[in-house]
């Protein structure tokens, strides 16, 4: 066996006699199979390949080798609130973060919640996470986020927001153009920058400086759009007369709009993140895969925040392949017919969970599919000590119903192991902890017990009981 040792030096290696769903343009899945990498890039995939001297070699046998997964979105500075929120609706959600708290996040806070979510997505075999970063309401706050992003060995794209203020007023900031150019000018693929921001739709459109700061800066801009009485299809509208809509924007939920917004972004190019544990629980509006597909918007995958929900992407396809199929036989048995055969399938939810992700964030000719040539993000989903390995019948489907992160074996980003044999390398998981008890230490002395125990436990509203019209009745003998 391997040893971990082999794997640090930076020497070739190996995945070898694995299925290797490699996502290309076929879709080709080839079995005992080898991925070779070299440097930072995928040299060969192919059948017993012949490998460099002093190549490291992972057994893949009973495993799948896939593409790193892609998370679109995603509020990585929330996760030092881990499950906090888990009974929020999107109002308590709203005014604990927007209104409340928020405000507290210190940028050591940042920092501690970015770098807990980068090590939990390379652990769970997502290589790319774009940090949908809300709260950064200084430069220091933005700085420690990059910070923590550049500590992790993954690849990640810093979404800058800040609820604290409006786009127009800190996308206005001298400091924040500066902050940009210090920190991501010279094209680097380890840590790509994006504009966050929401346009609830104000016929005013302010929003159009922060459009104008971005196409000056030429990053994309990544908003939650179709979100249920927040962000409507006005703020799509405004966009698209103003010319602000490209194939770089991503429109995060997509859920509660018309078809004439569809056509906007289909006829623009862009692209929707849908969160699918979030929409179905938080209230954004239910995920619209199918009318995606009904207009060939293009479709990832994402998590929106940890302060709720899990962090991997095998809960998102799952949740994401769940949604489509209940919702079609719901609307069938409502017209009392029956879905014989199913429209989506794991093998179009595994494409999103890796090449729509990549394709949205203009990462197509980096990564997305393990294709020679391509950067090596590369997961070994294998797990000998687990009931649920075998029998290995359906690759996409056991990705996407059988396997868990648990059965992350390896993972490599950018040629590089970043987890092997179940283990992260090069990661400091006690400090992750040691700064995020930290943060959780402040926060709760900022709020105090009362509202720390009622901001996780809110009211629930009263289930009226029906009458039954039958009796039970109960004799003993
Ligand atoms: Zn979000």
């Amino acid at each position: 066996m391997t040893a971990l040792s082999d794997l640090t030096l930076g020497r070739p290696l190996v995945f070898r006699n694995a299925t290797v769903l490699t996502m290309d343009d076929a879709h080709r899945v080839e079995h005992g199979a080898d991925v070779l990498v070299s440097g930072d890039r995928i040299s060969a995939v192919g059948q017993s390949l012949q490998v460099p001297e002093g190549t490291a070699e992972i057994d893949g046998t009973g495993g799948i080798v896939m593409p790193g997964m892609i998370d679109t979105h995603r509020h990585m500075w929330q996760t030092a609130m881990r499950g906090y929120g888990a009974d929020w609706t999107l109002t308590q959600y709203f005014v604990w973060n927007y209104l409340q708290w928020g405000k507290s996040f210190r940028p050591q806070d940042i920092y501690a919640g970015n770098l807990l979510s980068g090590i939990e997505a390379i652990d769970a075999g997502v290589t790319t996470t774009v940090d949908w970063s809300h709260n950064l309401q200084t430069i220091d706050h933005a700085e420690a986020a990059a910070d923590a992003l550049q500590e992790v060995p993954g690849r990640f794209v810093l979404a800058y927001g800040n609820i604290q203020a409006a786009p127009w007023e800190w996308s206005a900031a001298p400091e924040f153009r500066d902050f940009v150019a210090r920190r991501f000018s010279g094209g680097n693929d380890m840590l790509g920058f994006q504009m966050a921001f929401d346009v609830p739709g104000n016929p005013e459109f302010p929003e159009k400086a922060a459009f104008e700061v971005a196409r000056d800066l030429n990053v994309p801009v990544t908003t939650h759009a179709g979100v249920w009485k927040v962000t409507t299809d006005d703020g799509i509208r405004l966009m698209h007369e103003h010319g602000f809509m490209t194939p770089s924007s991503i429109y995060v939920h997509a859920a509660s709009l018309s078809a004439d917004s569809y056509h906007r972004i289909a006829a623009t190019g862009g692209s929707a993140s849908l969160s699918t544990e979030s929409e179905q629980s938080a209230g954004q509006g239910y995920p619209p895969t199918w009318k995606l597909r009904e207009h060939g918007i293009g479709v990832s995958l994402s998590m929106d925040t940890s302060v709720w929900w899990s962090a991997d992407l095998f809960s998102a396809m799952r949740a994401t392949l769940n949604a489509d199929r209940a919702r079609e036989h719901l609307e069938a048995h409502a017209s009392d017919e029956t879905v014989t055969h199913h429209k989506l399938r794991a093998e179009q939810v595994v494409d999103w969970a890796t090449r729509g992700g990549a394709s949205a964030l203009g990462l197509d000719s980096l990564t997305g599919s393990l294709e020679p040539g391509k950067k090596a993000d590369v997961v070994l989903i294998k797990n000998d000590a687990s009931p649920v390995m075998f029998p290995l019948l359906n690759p996409y489907g056991h990705v996407v119903f059988q396997a868990q992160r648990g059965d992350v074996h390896t993972v490599v980003v950018n040629g590089r192991a970043v987890k092997y044999d179940h283990r992260l390398v090069g990661t400091d998981l006690a400090r992750a902890r040691q700064v995020v008890s930290e943060t959780v230490e402040y926060l709760k002395g900022e709020l105090g017990p009362q509202a720390w125990h009622q901001g996780m436990h809110p009211e629930i509203p009263e289930t009226r009981v029906l009458d039954n019209p039958y009796t039970y009745t109960y004799t003993q003998e």
